[in-house]
Order: structure tokens, then C-alpha cells, then sequence
């Protein structure tokens, strides 16, 4: 009899055991203390950040990194490459915490800038960055040098990573257009084309302080202002109010500053 209870004691516990384990999340393991030390030297996003705030850009950087394969052409890819690249990546869908960059599989890295004679579309200041399409589709291609550069400099208002992935998260309704669907409330699509419109415009007539390649079409626009929005928030906000209201609404950042 004893033996009967045993038994039975023991199956359920080794089901229970069994089932606890299905239910396990496949998570990224901790990040590393490297990555954490590189992240606080080197990412003024991520600075920036509360505590618990940091601890969530963590994850979201291992899980990234989990998902997306960072190869070196001609080059090494070092630890600062990959947490930069994986910040890059985290920073503009940083407050919709089920965003997954599903239309890319890998970064590949050039140590400076490249030829191109690859199809391309969204091609950021072409040399420097791209969306591949295409036989390229699900890549993105990055100059190493760049990148590093882009987060050195504290005062410039260009970072092409964060540009290449702007490009990507507004590819995911199908288009690269400059306007983001799977972002924005549905509300804000016609606020935000005429202020396109209007800003690109300004470019036009030479009244901007916006880079010149923003006013190469909408999608052009639309990152060229998300470098921006990202590397300067306080002098965007100064310079362009409206704009930097809008774009606080697309990326759902709410800042204290
Ligand atoms: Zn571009």
C-alpha cells in the first residue's frame, strides 16, 4: 500500500516537474558584464535609463542578439560591434515590448565604407548602410567604422545603424514610405505626412537644419529625423518642436527631460 503512494506521489511530482520545464521561457542567458560595462560607456540612450529601464535594454539586446546572426566581411567583429549594433536595433522600438525584428536574419559588417553593386533599397547614404532586398532580403549591411563613430561623436545628429533600422521597422507594414504603420496610431498618419511635406519643404529652401538626404523622399525623411530625434532630443526639441512632438507619438517615448 505504501509502496501504491509511492508510486503515485513520485509520477506526479515527476509530471509536474515535466511540465514546469515545457512552460520554461527560451530565454537569452544574462547579459554579459562586458556588454553591460560597454552599454553604460558608450550608449547615451541607455544612460539615460533608470534602473529597471536598463535592466529591460538589457534583455532586449541579448534577445536581440539571439535572434541575429553579426558577421564580419573582412573584418572582426568585436564585442563593441555587437552591443552596438544591438543597442541600434533596441533604441527606436525600445517602448513597444513585443517587437521583433522579424524581416532580418543578419548584420554584416564592413570595416568602412563599401561599393555597392548589391540591390538595394532603403540605402541610407548609400556607402555607409544598408536594407538589403531581394537576394539581400533579411540582411543589413553596415560600415564598421561608422558605427563606432556615430556613437563616439556626442554632438553630431547622425548614427546610421539607428537609420538602417528605422528603415527596417517601417518596412514591416510591407513598405518603406516614411510612414511607420506598425507604429503609429492611425490618428497621426495624416498629421504626420503634411508635417513631412512641409519639413522637407524647409530643406528645400535651404531653412532646416535637418541633413539634406532627409529631403530625398518620405522614407529618406523619416529616418534622416529619427537620427536626429535619438542622438539630439533637446536640440530637435528646441529647433523643431512639432516635429519632435510627433515623433515622441511614434516611438512612444516618453521622456522626463
Ligand atoms: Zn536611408
Amino acid at each position: 500500500m505504501y509502496l501504491v503512494i509511492l508510486i503515485v506521489f513520485l509520477s506526479a511530482l515527476i509530471f509536474t516537474a515535466m511540465r514546469l520545464q515545457k512552460k520554461k521561457p527560451v530565454k537569452a542567458g544574462p547579459i554579459p558584464l562586458a556588454y553591460k560595462r560597454l552599454l553604460a560607456q558608450e550608449v547615451p540612450f541607455y544612460q539615460q535609463l533608470d534602473e529597471n529601464k536598463k535592466n529591460a535594454f538589457e534583455e532586449r539586446v541579448q534577445h536581440f542578439l539571439a535572434q541575429v546572426r553579426i558577421t564580419g566581411v573582412n573584418t572582426t567583429v568585436e564585442d563593441i560591434d555587437r552591443v552596438l549594433v544591438a543597442a541600434s536595433a533596441v533604441i527606436p522600438i525600445f517602448n513597444f515590448s513585443d517587437w521583433e525584428y522579424i524581416n532580418l536574419h543578419e548584420v554584416l559588417l564592413y570595416p568602412d565604407s563599401f561599393d555597392h553593386d548589391f540591390e538595394q533599397q532603403g540605402g541610407g547614404r548609400n556607402i555607409l548602410g544598408m536594407v538589403g532586398s531581394g537576394a539581400m532580403n533579411h540582411m543589413m549591411i553596415l560600415s564598421q567604422f561608422e558605427l563606432r563613430q556615430a556613437f563616439s561623436n556626442r554632438t553630431g545628429k547622425n548614427n546610421t545603424a539607428i537609420h538602417e533600422f528605422v528603415h527596417l521597422v517601417d518596412k514591416t507594414d510591407g513598405s518603406i514610405d516614411g510612414v511607420p504603420e506598425s507604429l503609429l496610431d492611425k490618428k497621426y498618419i495624416v498629421p504626420w505626412l503634411q508635417l513631412m511635406q512641409k519639413e522637407i519643404e524647409l530643406i528645400h529652401d535651404d531653412r532646416s537644419d535637418i541633413d539634406p538626404y532627409g529631403s530625398t523622399n518620405q522614407a529618406e525623411f523619416f529616418a534622416v529625423v529619427s537620427e536626429y530625434f535619438f542622438e539630439r532630443p533637446a536640440l530637435l526639441q528646441e529647433k523643431r518642436p512639432e516635429l519632435y512632438e510627433l515623433l515622441l507619438k511614434i516611438f512612444k517615448q516618453q521622456r522626463d527631460k
